[in-house]
C-alpha cells in the first residue's frame, strides 16, 4: 500500500438530561411534535438570560474522567457566532479556548487513541425541507423549510481525536467502544439513528510509514459528514481512501473540502470546499459566569465513575471464565451481562434443589458456561422477539439457576431445557414444576442409572448367569 490513511474524528453527543443546556425546556430525545419543548430562552428572544445547566457540565466532566482526560478548572464558555435558520441567536454557545476536558486516550485492542479535548456546546434546532418544495420546485408551487426548535438548546458534548485512526475497522471499534462508555456512564444514550451521536471524519492520505508510526507530513484532509451510523463512517473511510488513492495516483491533488455521505450510492459527495470556510468570531459569553472547580467537586464526580466496558471484560474472563464472544455480548449489552451475574450469584449461593445436590466448587466454570449458553442462545432471542430487557420477563435469575443446576445433573436433555425455558418465559412457572407437568425428567442421571442396572441384575439371575455363561441373548432382554 502506497499511502496510509490518517484520520481524527469529531464525535458529538447529546447529553442525558432531563433538562436543556441553559433553560428549563424538556431535553426529550423522543418528542415527535414540533416546538413542543421551546420557551424564550431557546428561541433567543431579546432579553432573556441563560442559566447553566449543572448536570450536564457533570457529565461531560465524567466522561472526561472516564477517558483519563485532564480537567480544566477554570474555564467559560464562549459565543461560536454564525447565521443559520436552526439557530435563533445567531450564535452557539460553545467552548473553545479552554475545554473542560483536555488530552485523554481510549485503547482499542493494544492501539491507543490519544483524545485532543472534550467541551460543552449547546445543538441547534432541525430544519426540515418539505419534498417539492425545495428550490427547484415549480413555479407557484410555494417553496419554504420548516424549523422544529426542539432540539434547540439541547446540551451537547464534543469529543475530537488526535489523527491516530488507520482504517475504517478502526473507526467502527473506536466509536462503539466510546458509544458504549457513554452508555455505561449514563451520560448519553448515543444512538446513531436518533442523531444522539454524530461521527464526523476527517481524513487524508500519507505516503507509507511502517503500521503504528504517525507521518511525518500529513495530506491534506476531506471532513465527511452526515453520516448516521458507525457502520457508515467506516463505509466512508474506506471509500474516501479509494477516492484519494485515485486521485493522487493519476498525478491530482486531494482539496480540502467537506464531503457528505451517501448511504444510498455509497458515496461521499462535494458539500462545500474550504474556501467557504467560515470565521466563527469567537469571544467569551458574557451573559454566564467563568467556571471554577475545586479538587473536591472533581474527586466526587470521579468517585462516580462506574465499571466501564474494559474493566468489566477483564473482570468477567476472570471472575467467570466465559468465551471471549460470550464476554463481549454481556459487556455490549450490559443488562444482559447484569442478568448474567445475578445468575451466577444465584447458582453459587443455593443451597439445594429439591432431590439434587449443589454441584461441587470445581464445577462452577461448567455451571457458568451453561447458564451463558441459554443465556445467550434462547432467553436473549425470546427477550428480542418481544423487546423486553431481562429484568421485565417472567424468568428470574434465581429460576434460570435452578434450570441450569437440573441440566448439569443431567435431569432434563438439553432439547427438554428449551422446552422447559419457553414454558418458564411464557407462564412464569418454575423448571421443576414445569418438568414435571410436561413428563421431561430424563435417566442420564449415573447415579440413578446405576441403581437401576443393580435392581434388574438383581431381579434377573437366571439372565445374567446365563450371560456370564457366553451366551448373547439374555443381553438385549436384560437391557
Ligand atoms: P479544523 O480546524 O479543520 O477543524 P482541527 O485541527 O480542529 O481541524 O482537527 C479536526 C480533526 O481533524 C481532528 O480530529 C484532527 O485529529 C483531525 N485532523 C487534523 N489534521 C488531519 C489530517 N491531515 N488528516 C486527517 N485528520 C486530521
Ligand atoms: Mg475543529
Amino acid at each position: 500500500m502506497k499511502y496510509k490513511p490518517v484520520i481524527g474524528l469529531e464525535i458529538h453527543a447529546e447529553l442525558k438530561t432531563k433538562t436543556k443546556m441553559f433553560c428549563d425546556s424538556l431535553n426529550d430525545p423522543d418528542e415527535k411534535h414540533p416546538n413542543i419543548n421551546i420557551c424564550p430562552i431557546c428561541l433567543s428572544h431579546p432579553g432573556t438570560l441563560p442559566t447553566i445547566n449543572e448536570d450536564a457540565v457533570k457529565k461531560v466532566i465524567m466522561a472526561g474522567l472516564a477517558l483519563g482526560c485532564k480537567i480544566e478548572k477554570d474555564t467559560f464558555f464562549e459565543r461560536k457566532n454564525y447565521f443559520y435558520p436552526d439557530l435563533p441567536k445567531g450564535y452557539q454557545i460553545s467552548q473553545y479556548q479552554k475545554p473542560l476536558c483536555c488530552g485523554g486516550d481510549l485503547k482499542i485492542g493494544d492501539k491507543n487513541i490519544r483524545i485532543t479535548r472534550i467541551h460543552l456546546e449547546e445543538d441547534a434546532g432541525r430544519l426540515y425541507h418539505p419534498p417539492g418544495k425545495g428550490p427547484d420546485a415549480p413555479v407557484g408551487a410555494g417553496c419554504y423549510s420548516l424549523v422544529d426548535f426542539n432540539r434547540a438548546g439541547v446540551p451537547l458534548m464534543e469529543l475530537v481525536t488526535e489523527p491516530d485512526l488507520e482504517s475504517g475497522e478502526e473507526v467502527r471499534k473506536f466509536a462503539e467502544e466510546l458509544q458504549l462508555i457513554f452508555r455505561y456512564l449514563g451520560v448519553s444514550d448515543a444512538d446513531m439513528e436518533k442523531g444522539q451521536m454524530r461521527v464526523e471524519v476527517n481524513i487524508s492520505l500519507s505516503p507509507s510509514t511502517s503500521s503504528g508510526q504517525i507521518p511525518a507530513v500529513f495530506g491534506t484532509k476531506v471532513e465527511i459528514k452526515n453520516i448516521n451510523s458507525i457502520k457508515f463512517a467506516a463505509d466512508a473511510v474506506d471509500y474516501e481512501r479509494k477516492r484519494q488513492t485515485e486521485l493522487l495516483e493519476s498525478g491530482e491533488k486531494v482539496k480540502q473540502e467537506t464531503r457528505g455521505w451517501d448511504e444510498k450510492k455509497g458515496e461521499t459527495y462535494l458539500m462545500r470546499s474550504k474556501e467557504e470556510a467560515w470565521d466563527y468570531r469567537y469571544f467569551p459569553e458574557p451573559d454566564l459566569p467563568p467556571l471554577h472547580f475545586e479538587d473536591n467537586d472533581i474527586d466526587n464526580l470521579r468517585s462516580k465513575v462506574p465499571e466501564l466496558p474494559q474493566q468489566r471484560r477483564e473482570r468477567f474472563a476472570k471472575q467467570y471464565a466465559l468465551p471471549e464472544r460470550d464476554i463481549e455480548l454481556f459487556t455490549a449489552s450490559k443488562s444482559l451481562g447484569d442478568y448474567f451475574e445475578h445468575t451466577a450469584s444465584e447458582l453459587l449461593s443455593f443451597d439445594k434443589l429439591d432431590h439434587l445436590k449443589r454441584p461441587g466448587e470445581e464445577h462452577q466454570n461448567k455451571l457458568f458456561k451453561l447458564a451463558s449458553n441459554y443465556l445467550i442462545t434462547e432467553l436473549k432471542r425470546m427477550l428480542e422477539e418481544v423487546y423486553a430487557e431481562p429484568a421485565d420477563t417472567k424468568v428470574s435469575p434465581e429460576m434460570l439457576a435452578d434450570l441450569v443446576v437440573r441440566i448439569f445433573h443431567g435431569e432434563v436433555s438439553s432439547s427438554g431445557a428449551q422446552t422447559v425455558l419457553k414454558e418458564m418465559f411464557a407462564t412464569g412457572d418454575m423448571p421443576g414444576k414445569i418438568i414435571e407437568e410436561k413428563d421431561l425428567a430424563q435417566l442420564s442421571n449415573v447415579g440413578d442409572l446405576e441403581k437401576a442396572v443393580d435392581k434388574v441384575v438383581a431381579d434377573n439371575p437366571k439372565a445374567v448367569e446365563d450371560l456370564k455363561k457366553g451366551s448373547d441373548a439374555p443381553l438385549k432382554f436384560l437391557i
